[in-house]
Parts: structure tokens; sequence; C-alpha cells
């Protein structure tokens, strides 16, 4: 399957780091610009005010006089404020203006300062003014003697704090900017680093799919990452073992069918002269073609069964079978009765010892497998005259066995841990008389484990051996 175009991990988080960054640092900017602005027209609202007092105290001071003496006084405010006062009656008409340029005397002032002022209350407010020029009015009302008898409107210019912040702005702007620039700078690097073992591990994975089974990882970054790469490299350690088995199990099985194919071709090349033969020499070899021929054939019964057991498993999980109840005994009783004629053959006693059923959930195909396996060893390694003993019990801890106890040969200790491996045989010219090829406990220890099971043993040699199967009830 194609993988529609993405973006390297790397990239992602480079490009999720520089939002953040920018988000972050957009966010405080803004509010510490509206803060600051917010302050600055405070602080700027307060003064106007208080020169708007000032001014009123003035126009309280000469309101009997309101053209010359008052004008005057305003006058002088104007010089030491550089704030333009106006001064009204109480309908809000000029009765004193400093300027010549435009002078409002008499006119009817409509600013909502100065209706505040008016009715009590000193206000300051900002506009534009259609010139571009941005500006504070401040409305106070003038009192005489307790009384409000007009109010001053004051003006003040608003550059300074536009300009304040506008250098606010200019130096957020910078410090942002280079802060982000660094930030953008460490997340692609930070971003390289964290994805540099996912890197790793998607070549030691591309690796591996081309069939390298030898890849690994060196684990590193975060758990999570750590635990990826060792669960890979035990994954890919599992698969080299399992190639390294199936390996080894082709070459075994192709050996041991040859030496029968072998031994065939052997039997069967001198019946091929033309100088006349003896019909015993014949009969001779064709016995021993027939033996040989029932050794392969054995030998191929033991490898389907092999490879049954794993389709079988795969079968029936996929049918969602559920294992049947099975009474052991019962299954076990059948295997003996079948392997009589065998025992008898070799002159060995097989019995079955009495007991109580014993119910186990469990595919009795597999059961059967174990204990004819382990059944037909007992009677194959006891030398006549000898007894295989079989006994169904169960255990304490949920546990049901069947032990398979015979008088024979016995297992040198050293091989005991190898006997269930495939195709090992203690005596080699031993077994090959009785036709095992070693694969008997192989698929004996198989089949247990796929009932959850397993299969242990004690010998002695020249005494016995015991075979117990475990399961779960
Ligand atoms: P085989 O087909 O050769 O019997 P198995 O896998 O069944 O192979 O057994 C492996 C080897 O273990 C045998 O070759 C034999 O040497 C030894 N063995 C198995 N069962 C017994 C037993 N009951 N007594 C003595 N030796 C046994």
């Amino acid at each position: 399957m194609r993988r529609p175009g993405r973006w390297p991990l790397a990239a992602q988080l480079a490009v999720a780091f520089a939002l953040v960054t920018v988000l972050a640092l957009g966010g405080s900017g803004t509010l510490l610009l509206y803060q600051s602005s917010a302050r600055l027209l405070a602080e700027r609202s307060e003064s106007v005010l208080a020169w708007g007092q000032a001014a009123a105290g003035l126009a309280a001071e000469y309101w009997s006089d309101p053209g010359e003496s008052l004008t005057l006084a305003l006058y002088r405010f104007h010089q030491q404020s550089g704030i333009r006062p106006v001064v009204v009656d109480r309908e809000g008409r000029v009765l004193a203006d400093i300027t010549t340029a435009t002078p409002l005397l008499g006119e009817q002032l409509t600013h909502p300062e100065v209706r505040a002022a008016l009715a009590g209350r000193a206000t300051t407010g900002t506009r534009r003014l259609p010139t571009g020029e941005w500006v504070m009015y401040g409305g106070v009302p003038v009192t005489l003697d307790g009384e409000q008898v007009g109010a001053v409107l004051v003006a003040a210019d608003m550059g300074a704090v536009r300009d304040a912040r506008r250098d606010l702005l200019r130096q957020l702007v910078w410090v942002a900017g280079g802060m982000a620039a660094v930030a953008v700078l460490l997340g692609v690097l930070l971003a390289r680093y964290l994805a540099r073992p996912l890197v790793r591990l998607r070549a030691a994975v591309t690796q591996l799919a081309r069939g390298r089974l030898d890849a690994r990882v060196v684990p590193g970054g975060s758990s999570e990452l750590w635990d990826l790469g060792l669960g890979f490299n035990r994954m890919a350690e599992e698969l080299g073992r399992l190639d390294q088995q199936r390996r080894a199990f082709v070459a075994d099985a192709s050996h041991e069918l040859r030496t029968p194919v072998a031994a065939i071709r052997a039997l069967a090349e001198p019946l091929l002269t033309d100088r006349p033969l003896d019909v015993a020499i014949y009969k001779e070899h064709l016995h021993d073609i027939v033996q040989e021929c029932d050794r392969a054939g054995r030998l191929v019964d033991s490898l389907l069964e092999l490879a049954r057991l794993d389709m079988r498993a795969e079968a029936r999980r996929q049918a969602g079978e559920d294992a049947e109840p099975v009474d052991l005994r019962v299954v076990v009783a059948e295997v003996v009765h079948a392997l009589e004629p065998l025992a008898a053959e070799r002159g060995v006693r097989l019995e079955l010892l009495p007991g109580e059923p014993v119910t186990v959930r469990a595919d009795a195909h597999l059961v059967q497998t174990v204990v004819g396996n382990l059944v037909e060893n007992g009677v194959k390694y006891t030398p006549s005259g000898g007894l295989v003993q079989v006994a169904v019990g169960t255990g304490g801890t949920g546990l049901a066995w069947i032990r398979v106890k015979d008088t024979g040969i016995g297992i040198p200790p050293e091989h005991l841990p190898h006997i269930f491996e495939r195709f090992y045989r203690v005596d080699k010219a031993r077994s090959r008389a009785t036709g095992g090829a070693g694969l008997g406990l192989a698929i004996a220890a198989e089949a247990a484990a796929r009932l959850g099971g397993r299969v242990e043993v004690e010998s002695e040699v020249g005494k016995g051996s015991a075979f117990t199967f475990t399961l779960p009830v």
C-alpha cells in the first residue's frame, strides 16, 4: 500500500512548537499592550482632571469679571500647563476663551464632557479631531459659594500617549519576533532530537521487511520509544530464531527422507543385474525395501502430524470452536487399546491403572496425540518382558495428569534436556531399528503446549522412565 504524502514527525513537531510559541507570545504581548495603554490613558485622564480642577478654581475666583480678569488668568494658566481652558455658563454658553484664532465666545458647547460637568460630574473623554489630532477633553463643574454656576472644558493633546504606545508596540514586536525566531530554531532542533529514535526504528523496520533478520535498533528516546525499540529487538530476535528453526527443520527433514531413499536405491540396484539371481535374494531385498518404505511413510506421517498441529489450532481458532468436555480416562483407554497389538508383538505388558473419570475441556485429538506418542515410546524402549503402566488423575490446583511409566532402558541424564527437540535421538542406531525419526516427543510436547499443558520426564538408565503430561482442567 502506498502511503499518502505526509510530513515527517520532526517537521510536524517543529510547526507545533512554533505555533504554540507564536500564540503564547502574541497573546501575552497583546495583553501587555492593552494594559499599558489603559494605564497611560488613566494617568493622562487624572492629570487632565487635575488641570481642569485648577482652571475651575481660577474661573470661580474671577467669575464676577469673565471678560478681562478671567481671560487673563486663563491665559497665564495656558502658558503654564499648555492646556486650553474654555469657561461656560450654566446653559453651556462660552463665557471666556483664550484663543484669538477661532474664538468660541457666546457659542453653545455640546460636548458630552460639558454636559456631564453641568450636571455636576467631572469626566474625561478622548476623540480624534477631523484634523487627525487625538485629544482628551475634561469637563469640570465651577462652583461659587457652594452653588454650581458653570463649567470648564479643558483639552489636552494625546500625541505623547500615542507615541509612547507606538514605541511600546515596536519594542514588543522586536522582542516577540526575536524570541519566536529563537523558539522556532530550538523547536526544530528539539523536534529532530525527539524524532531521531523513531527514524532509527523506521530504518530497522525497513531492513527487517527486506529480509535482514539481524536488523536491531539502539533503544532511545521517551519511555514508549524505548519499549518500542526493545520490543522490536525482541521481535527480530524471535523471527531470527524461528527462521533458524525452520531452516534446521527443513535440512533435518530432507536428510531423514534421503536416508530411506538412498537405502531403497542401494537395495534395488543389485537386482537390476543380467546375471540370474536366487529368488531368496530378491525376496530379502524386497522385504528390506518394504521396510524402508514403511520408515519413510512413518516419517512423512510425523511431518504431516506436526504441520497439522498448526493448521488444526488455526482452523479451530477461526471456526471459534470451544473445547468440549472430554473424559481423559476414556481417551487414554482408547490409545492403550490401539497400542496393545504393538505391545504384544514386543512382549511388553501394557496396562491402564484403575481410577476415577477425569473430565477436562480440551481437544481430544491433541490429548490422543500426546498420550499415543508417550505410550508408543514406552513400548518401543522397553525390552521384552517389561511393563508399561498408564495412570490418570487430578492434582490439587486445577490440573489433570496422565503418567506413562515403563521399566525400559531409561535415558542418560545428559540427553534429558534435548529429547523434546525435533529429530533428537539418544541412540541413533537403536532408534532407527525401532523406526523412530526423533519426532514423537517433539510432536507430544507441541500438542501439550497447544492444550496449555506440558510434558515432564524422569528417567534412570536401566530402570525405566516416567513421562508426566499435565494439563489444566
Ligand atoms: P523417536 O521417534 O526416535 O522415538 P522421540 O522424539 O519419540 O523419537 O524420542 C526421542 C528420543 O528419546 C528417542 O530416540 C529415545 O532415545 C528417547 N526416548 C523417548 N522415550 C523413551 C522411553 N520411554 N525410554 C527411553 N528412551 C526414550
